[in-house]
């Protein structure tokens, strides 16, 4: 089965851990500081504060911004769990709200959600697809509101060349499956140096000097080990995003015969394809046929995301979420299909995939 990510450490990198496990300085230390370094240039920031996963750098980030209780924050209904429960973990109210064609969140129906209480915009660039920044940055100065990206898919992706993580404070997740990986971690990205300061208190325990405590903090470091493993697929990046570009246009070229929908790229926005992620037609069986199909055929396919964020027991009814009517998330919930697209694919591991794709797409299964 061709997988749809796939972790491969190189030669170096792993000589780069092994140092670190024979010096036995395992916690955050010299690696931390230089991958955070590293890291600050693929956000086009001044500075990058590394934590122990995408979960806690947005935790870190609401609380460095005090959000808290009585607060609203918009996120979109289709998206990775985490973005909800990081907004609930801090005590503040998440306001739902649906996505457009692209996937990303529907700029006008997170204006239109805007209220008094609203402090944060919390925009996903899923699948390695920035958001619609533009117009999300126009509501969030009109309203004095703060930007919280969730760019845990998409490492080096851009709108009008300008980095995802510059345009608020930026997100990033190191969890396995993810474009950069160090098995779990993640980054805090922003140009401010007092929010800076704030992240590094808050991930460990409020102290900058030991037992002076500033703040009330929490343990959200990363280890040496982490930041050994990232370092090494810095210099990396950007070819690493194009070999998925290029995967990626294969399959879209296969599809622009037939009844599938490949991935739509707006003007302007750069993809770095986490996901190459496609759309059958209305209902679930269709979907569920292309997937078993596409396992039947040695290709790993799998579906992110199955409900929209909100859709289950554990949040129905909850007094910190708002939700209205989100029918272009629940659609895609039953129509999405993700495709092996990474960089590690050989070329006839693509070829595979396109020809599934391609015989799939030409089936009519009205
Ligand atoms: C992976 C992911 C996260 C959480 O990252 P972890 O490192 O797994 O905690 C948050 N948001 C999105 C969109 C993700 O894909």
């Amino acid at each position: 089965m061709i997988p749809v990510s796939q972790v491969v450490v190189d030669a170096d990198t792993e000589a780069r851990v092994v140092s670190v496990l024979r010096s036995g300085a395992l916690v955050q230390g010299a690696m931390v500081e230089e991958f955070e370094a590293g890291f600050a240039k693929v956000a086009g920031c001044r500075h990058a504060v590394a934590v122990s996963s995408g979960t806690t750098a947005l935790v870190a980030a609401l609380q460095a911004l005090k959000v808290g209780a009585g607060d609203e924050v918009v996120i979109p209904a289709f998206t990775f769990v985490a973005t909800l429960n990081a907004v609930l973990a801090v005590g503040a109210t998440a306001v739902v709200v649906d996505v457009t064609l692209d996937y990303t969140v529907d700029p006008a129906a997170l204006a239109d959600a805007v209220t008094g209480r609203t402090v944060a915009v919390m925009p996903v660039h899923l699948y390695g697809l920035p958001a619609d920044m533009g117009a999300i940055d126009a509501t969030a100065r009109r309203h004095g509101l703060a930007i919280v990206e969730d760019a845990a898919q998409a490492h080096g992706a851009e709108v009008a060349e300008q980095r995802v993580g510059s345009f608020g404070v930026g997100c990033f997740s190191f969890y396995a499956t993810k474009n950069l990986s160090t098995g779990e971690g993640g980054m805090v990205t922003t140009d401010d140096g007092d929010l800076a300061r704030r992240l590094r208190l808050l991930r460990n325990q409020g102290m900058e000097r030991r037992y002076e405590y500033e703040i009330s903090g929490f343990n959200y470091r990363m280890t040496d080990l982490q930041a050994a493993l990232g370092i090494g697929q810095l210099a990396g990046l950007k070819a690493m995003n194009d070999r998925r570009r290029a995967n990626a246009a294969r399959y879209t070229d296969v599809l622009s015969r037939g009844r599938l929908e490949p991935p739509t790229v707006p003007e302007g926005r750069t993809h770095v394809f986490h996901q190459y992620t496609i759309r059958t037609g209305e209902g679930p069986e269709q979907r569920d046929a292309l997937v078993d199909d596409l396992h039947s055929r040695g290709v790993g396919a799998a579906v992110y995301y199955p409900r929209a964020v909100h859709d289950y027991e554990c949040f129905e009814g909850h007094p910190a979420i708002v939700a209205g009517d989100v029918p272009t998330a629940r659609s895609f919930a039953e129509r999405v299909v993700s495709l092996p697209v990474h960089q590690h694919l050989g070329d006839s591991d693509v070829e595979r995939v396109a020809v599934a794709i391609g015989d799939a797409a030409l089936v009519d299964r009205d």
